[in-house]
């Protein structure tokens, strides 16, 4: 290992010590001053606090006016300040700002370093959470991070690493924390002299119109082509935007030609990138496509346990399996769900299954194994005060063939159930049967405004 790398790993370091969720804690101290000061109190002067950054020492939270700032400051900053310090023991100070003196700050800062403003504007900015160090790695995700991993290390070191480099996968697998994780090894460790730019697609896309728009198009490309390494994230928006794409490829090309390394993410593999040239596709996939695959419980289990290592809050272990088990959708919603549950904590409840169970419910819901006929039957059943054997009788009066045809309507629109499929489970009927009863709830939708709301509370009943 070179110099410069075991540089970077300390530092690294020192950002995983720093990376303690500020905002998990703000939320704590949020709960803290209310229970403090009480409701009235909290909801005059407290409420409108919002938590801006913070750094290792460092909170900046905002307010909308001065003259909130300094009744705050004056009445409650020294037991802000010793809330943070409980919980964060780096913290040396609180700073507020005023909402409206941000915009200040930032413009003047443009107006100073034209330079920069254009490096700012021309990416977007990065998380600081989105590292390699906090990048779990397990079975579905190990070839993207290793490649990125390994992208990242070229630029600073020269090896040999894939140009372009392709991420694919679907949402909230972590396509953009790893390209966020390069820009961040590249930034940390030779700072100044690499010009490193992340942003999406629809952004390039919309840097570009409006370059195209003020005629400043040679800037445009001028810019982009004295990149070192250009990070594009979310390419599958540009599909089907033609002149958009033609930019995207000169930009590619350019930068390729150059030596420059390029990272590019989409929710699909190059070839599938419907709308999207064929040469661009076959460029795309030059370089290395790693895939991230759909999460294991293995690695969900293991992210679970190092995030709320990171919160510094305890959740039993029985806790995190039950959401390793039951939230398979993605990272985003697996992290989302724990946040939800620590904050039971929060409020001073303490976590079992139980209580998770209970504030995830709509959450488990729409994770848990698709809704079947028979489910449907039954709960349109309860509904219409009916037997569910009546779903399946060949009793024609009124009362039962209305019901009996929304179930059929639901069936279609909530399994992936054919008609002849269906009309079997109902007692046998035939696909016309079906076809007929679906017609006729859509034509009732779009005739009755009251059955059209009738039907719209059952579809509530499914979600
Ligand atoms: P994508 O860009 O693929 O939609 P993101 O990179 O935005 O997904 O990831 C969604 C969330 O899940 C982020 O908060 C990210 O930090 C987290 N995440 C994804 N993969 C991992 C991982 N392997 N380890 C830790 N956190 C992860
Ligand atoms: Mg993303």
């Amino acid at each position: 290992m070179s110099l410069i790398n075991s540089k970077v790993s300390a530092m690294f370091f020192d950002q995983v010590v720093t990376v303690t969720d500020h905002n998990v804690t703000w939320e704590k101290i949020q709960n803290c001053l209310y229970n403090l000061y009480g409701k009235a109190t909290y909801n005059s002067w407290l409420s409108s606090l919002r938590f801006v950054s913070s750094s290792n020492e460092e909170v900046l939270l905002s307010v909308p006016t001065r003259f909130i700032k300094e009744w705050i400051t004056v009445h409650y900053m020294e037991k802000i300040l010793s809330l943070w310090q409980s919980e964060d023991k780096n913290i040396r100070s609180v700073d507020i700002r005023v909402t409206g003196e941000e915009k200040d700050l930032s413009s003047n800062a443009i107006a100073k370093s034209k330079e920069e403003s254009n490096n700012h504007s021309l990416g977007s900015p990065l998380d600081p959470r989105f590292t390699f160090d906090n990048f779990v790695v397990g079975k579905p995700n190990e070839l993207a991070f290793t490649a990125a991993k390994r992208v990242a290390e070229s630029i600073i070191d020269p090896i040999s690493g894939s140009n372009p480099l392709f991420l694919y996968g679907g949402v909230g697998l972590g396509k953009t924390h790893l390209m966020h994780a390069i820009a961040w090894y590249i930034v940390n460790s030779l700072p100044a002299k690499i010009k490193v730019v992340y942003l999406s697609a629809e952004k390039f896309m919309y840097q570009y119109i409006t370059a195209l728009r003020s005629k400043d198009i040679m800037l445009f490309k001028e810019q982009f082509r004295s990149v070192d390494v250009l990070m594009v994230d979310d390419v599958q928006f540009i599909s089907g935007k033609d002149s958009t794409q033609e930019e995207f490829f000169h930009t590619f090309n350019a930068l390729i030609d150059q030596n420059k390394q390029l990272v590019i993410s989409a929710d699909r593999s190059p070839s599938d990138l419907d709308g999207v040239e064929e040469r661009i596709k076959s460029r795309l996939g030059w370089g290395l496509v790693a895939d991230i695959n759909e999460t294991t419980f293995e690695l969900r289990l293991g992210i679970l346990q190092i995030k709320v290592e990171q919160m510094n809050i305890y959740v039993p272990d029985d806790v995190l399996e039950f959401l390793a088990k039951n939230i398979k959708s993605n990272i985003r919603e697996l992290e989302g769900a724990l946040n939800k549950v620590v904050h039971t904590s929060l409020i001073g409840r303490s976590i079992t299954v139980e209580s998770a169970s209970e504030t995830l419910a709509d959450l488990l819901r729409s994770n848990h194994k698709p809704i079947t006929i028979a489910e449907i039957q039954k709960k349109i059943a309860e509904f219409f005060n009916i037997k569910v054997a009546d779903m399946h009788s060949n009793r024609r009066l009124r009362a039962l063939v209305r019901p009996r045809q929304v179930a059929m309507y639901f069936a279609k629109k909530f399994t992936q159930k054919s008609f002849p499929d269906i009309g079997r489970s109902f007692g046998g009927r035939d696909h016309a049967t079906v076809i007929h009863a679906v017609n006729q709830i859509e034509n009732f939708i779009r005739t009755d405004s009251n059955f059209a709301d009738e039907i719209n509370q059952l579809k509530k009943m499914f979600k």
